[in-house]
């Protein structure tokens, strides 16, 4: 029997397929190889009548089947009927194998689903492969990110999330029109106890788009207060960045917890990441280590910053940054 990876394709508020779903389709691809015979079949629920349009979004991401459960009742998310419907396909689909995007609707399905099917589920994993018994090794950090521990499932299927960013998507097309499998889920025994009323976004007053920059400049500790902040913020307007911070920046007020990247904060895999006054904690490396390109600014010429960055400049920011925007 052809053993099957099924991603949880998220449909978003805007009704697109969440990006974290191409990123976990292109390294299902990978684990499909190395399982041998293998698919990477796609998990859609979504409201009636959408999954044609979808086919279409999914046609570079090289899989196979996808699973559709449609119903008016699916349009917004509701944890009750999401589960019901995952749960059921899943049942019947016995995938060897289910990923999601750990956003805040994977992790919210992910470990219903797991209870549900009485089997594992490894959250947040920075690394996933196949190991030689042919089992999903899902890595992540544990004890406060000193340690990376890489966890096996013993039942099926082996689950899996996987924060937005932490996988890149297929770089060429991988054009292979999917089958569309309808399947049926009764609803009506499920009893909806929440009800989605409205939707409020939440505004700030500054668009700081750190998932879709190109370039990032973050600011740890050492750019020490408010004015550390408004020099990076101005040296980010001259190159077109967004700002970033370490989650000790964040804790000092100097920045948003949006703004913080790390392993309680954002995965960014900018072309450019420019560290400033930053030590290079795990926990913040975690969050940016597969950027393109990283730039670290710092005085302390030992700060375990320079070991991941490809150009390092030992000084003092307040210094160095004023002097780059003068040049710039
Ligand atoms: C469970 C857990 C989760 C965590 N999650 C995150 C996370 O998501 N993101 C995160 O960032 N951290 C996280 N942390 C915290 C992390 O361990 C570090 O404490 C934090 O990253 C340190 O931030 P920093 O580098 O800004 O500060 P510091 O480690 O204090 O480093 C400041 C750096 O600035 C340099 N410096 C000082 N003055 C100057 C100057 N004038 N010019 C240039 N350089 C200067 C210093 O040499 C130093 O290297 C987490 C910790 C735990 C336990």
């Amino acid at each position: 029997m052809t053993k099957e990876i099924l991603i949880y394709a998220e449909v978003t508020r805007d009704n697109y397929i969440h990006t974290v779903f191409f990123e976990l389709a292109n390294k299902a691809q990978e684990l499909a190889a190395k399982l041998g015979e293998a698919e990477v079949n796609a998990l859609l629920i979504s409201q009636k009548g959408l999954a044609a349009d979808y086919r279409e979004a999914f046609k570079n991401s090289g899989i196979s089947k996808i699973y559709v459960c449609e119903d008016d009742r699916l349009k917004t998310y509701s944890t009750e009927y999401f589960t019901k419907a995952a749960v059921d396909i899943v049942k019947e689909v016995q995938p060897e194998i289910l990923l999601l995007g750990a956003t805040n609707q994977g992790r919210d399905l992910a470990p219903r689903i797991s209870t549900a099917l009485n089997t594992g589920l490894t959250a947040d994993c920075t690394g996933l492969d196949i190991n030689e018994k042919g089992q999903l090794a899902a890595t992540r950090p544990t004890f406060g990110g000193q340690l990376m521990a890489t966890i096996l499932c013993k039942n099926l299927p082996q689950m899996a999330t996987v924060r937005p960013k932490v996988f890149k998507p297929a770089e060429k097309d991988n054009i292979k029109p999917a089958d569309i499998i309808y399947k049926t889920v009764n609803l009506d025994e499920i009893e909806k106890k929440v009800e989605l009323l409205e939707f409020h976004k939440k505004l700030t007053t500054e668009i700081n788009e750190l998932d879709s920059a190109e370039i990032i400049v973050a600011g740890g500790r050492g750019m020490k207060n408010a004015d550390g902040f408004k020099l990076l913020k101005e040296f980010a307007d001259k190159i077109g960045a967004a700002v970033g911070a370490s989650r000790a920046a964040v804790e000092m007020g100097l920045a948003s917890h949006d703004m913080q990247v790390g392993q309680t904060g954002k995965t960014v895999t900018p072309k450019l990441y420019i560290a400033c006054g930053i030590s290079g904690a795990i926990q913040h490396t975690i969050g940016m280590d597969k950027s393109e390109k990283i730039i670290a600014i710092n005085k302390d010429e030992k700060a375990p910053i320079f070991e991941i960055a490809d150009y390092g400049m030992v000084g003092d920011a307040f210094e160095i940054i004023p002097e780059l925007i003068k040049q710039l």
